[in-house]
């Protein structure tokens, strides 16, 4: 229980679902881990765990957040974006301002991650960047064209960062879960998540913790050689 030793992890959108599973393993593996979300959480983090508010959408939280951590630990070794959002209109339903929501939030906030991470990861000799993305990052259904959109973006700003910073030791790579069950799943129609399940090949939903023991993979010296990498875990959904 201490492939993370010594680390020091900042993860996004930790509040609840996948974000707070990871939270609680990386801490698990002996990170030390800065857990954030817009609104305050219910304090079920694991002791030692720090919390910040922080909204990915926001230039100035991202710099205080990260600013902070490394005035308080000297050092960010990890950086998981994972904070996510979902609306589910098509094309011609999607209005602007749900776009630039979408956009702002899943895109534009993991960007502005990587802006303030990593110029401390190249300072102090490397780092790991684990962005979520999703199965829809590579393949789509009907409707969600914000969420697809943007999930793409993020599978394909994960390896141009992977290439950009290959040299400076940052390793970036993204993750692609398939039906997990959380809040953001709990709260879509019973039809959809039953249509999604019939179509994964192990036949049921993923659970946050098997998202995060691919998430301390990435985070962990275990993946050194690993940069740029698409990590899919999906009950085998993107293999047919
Ligand atoms: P969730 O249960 O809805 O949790 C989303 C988290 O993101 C919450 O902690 C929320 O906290 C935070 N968040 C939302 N907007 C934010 C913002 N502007 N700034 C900071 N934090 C924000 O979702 P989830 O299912 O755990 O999903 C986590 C990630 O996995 C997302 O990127 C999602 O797209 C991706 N994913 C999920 C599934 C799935 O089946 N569940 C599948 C593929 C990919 P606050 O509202 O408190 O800020």
């Amino acid at each position: 229980m201490n492939r993370l030793d010594g680390k020091v992890a900042i993860v996004t959108g930790a509040s609840r679902g996948i974000g707070h599973a990871i939270v609680d393993a990386l801490a698990a593996e002996g990170a030390r881990v800065v857990a954030t979300s817009r609104a305050a959480v219910d304090g079920s983090f694991p002791t030692g765990v720090e919390y910040e508010c922080l909204d990915v959408a926001s230039e100035a939280d991202w710099q205080r957040v990260v600013a902070g951590v490394v005035a308080r630990h000297g050092r960010v070794d990890v950086l998981v974006n994972n904070a996510g959002i979902i609306a589910y209109e098509t094309v011609h339903d999607l209005t602007s301002e749900d776009w630039n929501k979408v956009v702002a939030v899943n895109q534009t906030g993991t960007w502005l991650g990587m802006r303030e991470a990593i110029p401390h990861m190249i300072a102090q000799g490397g780092g790991s960047i684990i962005n979520v993305s999703s199965i829809w990052g590579s393949a789509a259904v009907a409707g969600a064209h914000a969420y697809h959109a943007t999930k793409g973006a993020v599978r394909n700003m994960s390896k141009s960062a992977a290439v950009s910073y290959a040299k400076e030791r940052v390793r970036v790579n993204s993750v692609h879960p398939g039906f997990i069950r959380t809040p953001l799943t709990e709260a879509q129609a019973p039809e959809v998540n039953e249509y999604v399940i019939s179509q994964t090949p192990m036949g049921r939903a993923g659970n946050p913790d098997e998202i995060a023991a691919g998430v301390v993979f990435l985070a962990s010296d275990e993946s050194s050689f690993v940069t740029g990498s698409e990590l899919v875990i999906d009950g085998g959904y993107l293999a047919q």
